[in-house]
């Protein structure tokens, strides 16, 4: 129970001392930061109890150049079990939660999937009492703020430190030293608590900024040289100043290569230290004390980073270094695109932190004398080993020099071990793992739906099923209950209703909450094929125009997402479905029965809104291409059946939701291997004139892309190819038609409410699986090897 007086009372006092306000003439944001403070300080000795209870045995480090972590508000108070407490003292207090939590900039530390897993990954290890921290960068901007202007995304900085960050202690008295080849920095860290469900335990997020050794130079200030006196410091700054804002195309830039080593080596120094107090310099126990998990490649200069300090600094022999270093790290791999598999030039690495060139070279050098040893060709050792054509290779850098790698869905690592790592795997067969990905039921269920969450609560009779996901099965009974069935639809609805009226407030665009609300949000793509859904959309137009009087359901479309600022071809995608809005929006036969919506700066919090309001959740990835997908699994539980291919973890949510009750279609991955070599587009466009029609707006005048050539890129894209890609690389006209079809089938599904409504009953009630819980235990038992510690 919470003392109610002394809550209100402490909310005043932090007002009055860090603003000079009271609760009458606070603002908003003064408001939050004063509640976010007063539950600060109620967590703090937990917090510290959890560090010492975990300094006592093995301890995970999740290392991550991305936590997508969104807002802290409402999250910590029903982690904490007091939301409703709290709304109620704040209510009293002539203070609106919601307000308040809508206050609270997103901590955007992250492009899209990859952080958002990390983030779900800190909240289900806190849940689950597991000693794992995660360590990244405290980036004092996140992932851009995406706008629109004339239907073309424009770009804008987020600062989202502007109000402080009330959830982070600084701690100065950990700071270390980070060298480069050409200069030094200090690391200061910010610690943020991360609050489990129902534990006292309290874990950590511990967050690197960049400082320059010194603040300014006073000779040069003295000399009024003003802008060289603060040079060296905006140097330094630079390197914590902006998340990398593009996730998917290779990218050689130095200040990229820094924030990897700085907050890499910034960590691994902090391990060392406090390992060194402990247990003095014999370094063999480093393994049975730490697991150091590296989220995908970004990170992987953590493994000669260790060899250097064991070999440098503490003078441990090479081989014995490597022992250490091969037992204490697993490297999760998150794509198959050829493109996205990390490497540097090895002169910008030799430039920037020539010791580390050093290391690699000779890790490389002993490797290719162990392929060699095995009897290994010439060939398949240039083809493995670390640095080859003037390139280091970091995902096979990171397989060399872990214990484990695992894949993220059960046909990624299928493909990993028969197709793209298939020389590694023969190699290492027992490094191979899969973890299939997860989402945390707090955040993506109990959070943001909270009336299908009490629902659930009241049916099952406990809130148990919020930490043990899989207990929702027990539901299944009422599938053909048609009140229970009932009651669920009306929960659908008012999900709907707060999502349009959210969306008029902030786009200014009125939607049908009648209507099919059709969704696909994610990171644009080619790969996930938004163009694929907007054929469909102009399909479907083209459709009404020559019968007005077509029997479909009205659907909404509503699209969400963000392209990498230098990724041409998916901002031209944006500003086309940007025109079939317009297009569609603007007619008044069409706009009856169908509708286009782009939000504007998807993200965790708008997440939050969408998910639960969807009838339709559209993964519809090139079978082959998207690893896992987590956005899927979101959909899953707040009950939306899926229309998709055959790829990442679409496969395991329709074994678990059964084909049935889902709308999977196109080609699979065999299928996409056997014709990918013969492939010719220009056969489907010919001989489909619907797909025809729809491809040729991009060229025939229907839409405009002002001069910019954009439209007519993508239709070559499509018909032609280019030098650095195929014609219709990702397979659209082939699945064309069955998507389609698909649609319709969803279309006819709809009809039936009840029907319809049992479909997303049992697509929720199977979502236990994806519980990132359950992902997070694997990943405790079989790679890190630690356990649960209660506080
Ligand atoms: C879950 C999530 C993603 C990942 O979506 P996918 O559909 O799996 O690509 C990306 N961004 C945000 C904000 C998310 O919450």
């Amino acid at each position: 129970m919470l003392d109610r007086k002394g809550f209100k009372n402490n909310i005043e006092r932090i007002l009055k001392m860090d603003f000079g306000k009271t609760l009458d003439t606070a603002e908003y944001y003064q408001k939050y930061n004063a509640v976010a403070k007063t539950l600060m300080e109620k967590i703090v000795n937990n917090w510290n109890r959890t560090e010492e209870e975990y300094s006592k045995g093995k301890q995970a480090y999740y290392f991550s150049a991305e936590f997508l972590m969104g807002r802290a508000l409402g999250n910590n108070l029903i982690n904490l079990g007091i939301y409703h407490e709290v709304k109620e003292i704040l209510k009293e207090s002539g203070v609106d939660i919601n307000e308040l939590e809508e206050t609270q900039e997103d901590a955007g530390l992250g492009n899209g999937g990859l952080g958002r897993l990390a983030a779900c990954f800190l909240d289900s290890c806190g849940t689950k009492n597991l000693p794992v921290t995660g360590y990244g960068i405290r980036y004092s901007h996140g992932i851009f703020k995406q706008k629109f202007e004339n239907g073309f995304q424009v770009e804008e900085g987020d600062n989202w430190l502007k109000y402080g960050d009330p959830w982070s202690i600084r701690k100065s008295e950990d700071e270390v030293i980070v060298e480069f080849g050409d200069n030094k920095v200090r690391a200061v860290p910010y610690d943020t608590p991360i609050i489990g469900y129902g534990t006292n335990n309290i874990n950590k997020l511990r967050l690197w900024k960049c400082e320059p050794i010194k603040d300014f130079d006073f000779n040069l200030f003295n000399l009024q040289k003003y802008d060289e006196a603060v040079k060296e410091k905006n140097r330094a700054e630079d390197i914590s100043r902006v998340l990398y804002p593009n996730d998917s195309k290779k990218e050689g830039k130095v200040l990229r290569l820094k924030q990897q080593y700085f907050f890499v080596s910034a960590s691994i120094q902090d391990l060392i230290k406090k390992y060194k107090n402990r247990f003095g310099r014999d370094f063999k126990l480093f393994p049975k004390y730490h697991a150091i998990q590296l989220n995908d490649t970004h990170p992987v200069v953590a493994i000669p980073e260790l060899m250097r300090i064991l070999i440098d600094n503490e003078g441990v022999n090479w081989k014995n270094a490597w022992e250490i270093t091969k037992k204490t790290f697993g490297y999760t791999n998150h794509t198959i695109l050829a493109e996205a598999l990390e490497q540097w030039c090895k002169d910008l690495y030799k430039e920037c932190l020539p010791r580390i060139y050093e290391i690699i070279e000779e890790i490389d050098k002993y490797f290719v004398k162990e392929l060699d040893e095995k009897g290994y060709s010439h060939d398949k050792i240039k083809k493995m080993r670390i640095i080859s054509d003037g390139n280091i290779k970091m995902a096979w850098l990171a397989i060399h020099g872990s214990h484990t790698i695992n894949g993220v869905a059960r046909l990624h690592t299928d493909i990993l071990k028969n197709q793209e790592l298939k020389d590694w795997y023969e190699l290492y067969p027992n490094k191979f793992q899969n973890k299939t990905n997860g989402i945390t039921p707090r955040r993506w269920l109990a959070l943001c739906n909270k009336e299908l969450s009490y629902f659930i609560t009241e049916l099952l009779g406990s809130n148990k099923w919020i930490t043990n996901l899989e207990m929702i099965k027990q539901l299944e009974e009422y599938a053909d209950d048609e009140n229970i069935i009932k009651k669920f639809l009306d929960i659908k609805q008012i999900k709907k209703n707060q999502l349009a009226r959210y969306i008029k407030e902030s786009e200014g665009i009125e939607i049908d909450p009648n209507s099919i609300f059709d969704i696909q949000i994610k990171r644009f793509h080619e790969y996930k094929r938004q163009l694929l859904n907007a054929f469909h959309i102009l399909d479907s137009y083209f459709s009404l125009k020559e019968n007005p009087n077509l029997n479909i359901i009205p659907r909404t479309f509503i699209f969400g997402g963000k392209a990498a600022p230098g990724y041409i071809r998916a901002k031209a995608i944006i500003k086309f479905i940007n025109e079939i809005a317009k297009l569609v929006n603007n007619d008044s036969q069409a706009k009856e029965k169908i509708k286009v919506v782009f939000v504007r700066n998807y993200g965790v919090s708008y997440g939050e809104k969408l998910f639960p309001a969807a009838d339709i959740s559209e993964q519809i990835s090139t079978a082959g291409k998207e690893a896992s997908g987590t956005g899927n699994m979101k959909f899953m539980l707040n009950g939306t059946p899926t229309i998709g291919t055959f790829d990442g973890s679409n496969v395991e949510i329709v074994e678990e939701a059964g084909e049935e009750n889902n709308f999977i279609f196109g080609a699979r991955v065999e299928e996409i291997k056997k014709i990918k070599d013969s492939y010719n587009p220009k056969e489907y466009y010919e001989k489909i004139p619907r797909l025809k029609k729809v491809v040729d707006t991009l060229i025939d005048g229907t839409f405009k892309d002002e001069g910019t050539g954009m439209f007519k890129e993508l239709y070559d894209s499509l018909l032609n190819g280019t030098s650095w890609s195929k014609a219709d690389e990702y397979f659209l006209f082939r699945d064309f038609n069955d998507y389609i079809e698909a649609q319709k089938k969803v279309d006819e599904a709809y009809k039936d409410r009840l029907g319809w409504a049992k479909k997303c009953w049992i697509n929720m009630i199977s979502a236990g699986k994806f519980s990132s819980d359950r992902t997070i235990l694997e990943y405790s038992r079989e790679i890190w090897n630690i356990k649960a510690k209660k506080i």
